[in-house]
């Protein structure tokens, strides 16, 4: 049975979600705030598969849970709920690690699929490490990095780093146009989904943490590059 963490501090709605979650066959936990989420997470060292994190929380909000986690290394899948009209909120959510997102007020099912979408990501995952056959060229490789696409994964030389599944959506997106410029619109469009007017320097955050991966020296980045007043480019063999 699939465990979810919920994390949300409008009681009706949360256990309004712990209802329908469970009529669905899920086994859900409800934490009304970013403290006692962690504290289940990382002291009490419990097990979820999915979280459910809302970005309006008393003490700390989403964002900084989600950061606090993915900094020590805690790489749970989650999904974020953010306030409509607040479209950075997306960008926010996923520069500090979040998986996915749905604005708040959602309907259930697409909640439901968007939970699906999640687990089903991470059992491909799962089934590669057990060794099961990828389903696709699962590892890009250049000069002494390779991408790992199905373990989330960044290697250099022996240096591994874990990624998030948007972080692999991100360069999944960058190694198909490799050579190119992609400007920072379409990669919001075609990464994100978004079609709304987001501020587009927003998407500058994310690859600022990518260059700390794959660059030698990330304020003179080889790899992926600035192109002025367009967007970026990736050049895998500088
Ligand atoms: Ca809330």
């Amino acid at each position: 049975m699939n465990r979810i963490l919920i994390v949300e501090d409008e009681l009706h709605l949360a256990e309004g979600l712990r209802f329908n979650l469970e009529a669905e066959g899920y086994e859900v936990t409800v934490a009304e705030t970013g403290e006692t989420a962690l504290d289940l997470l990382l002291h009490q060292r419990r097990s979820f598969d999915v979280i459910v994190l809302d970005v309006m929380l008393p003490g700390k909000d989403g964002f900084t849970v989600m950061s606090d986690l993915r900094q020590v290394g805690h790489y749970i899948p989650t999904l974020m709920l953010t306030a409509r009209g607040h479209p950075d909120d997306i960008l926010k959510g996923f520069a500090a690690g979040a998986d996915d997102y749905l604005t708040k007020p959602f309907e259930l099912p697409i909640l439901i699929a968007r939970i699906h979408g999640l687990l089903r990501r991470r059992d491909w995952l799962l089934a590669s490490l057990s060794g099961a056959p990828p389903a696709l060229a699962a590892v890009f490789t250049f000069g002494d990095k390779s991408i790992d696409f199905e373990r989330q994964e960044l290697r250099v030389n022996d240096a591994v780093f874990p990624l998030t599944l948007m972080e692999v959506n991100v360069l999944r997106y960058l190694v198909q146009h490799r050579d190119k410029n992609v400007s920072r619109k379409k990669m919001l469009e075609d990464v994100w989904g978004l079609h709304e007017d987001t501020d587009t320097r927003a998407i500058d955050n994310f690859v600022v943490r990518l260059r700390k991966y794959l660059e030698e020296d990330p304020a003179k980045p080889r790899y992926l590059q600035t192109v002025r007043g367009v967007g970026y480019r990736f050049v895998p063999f500088p």
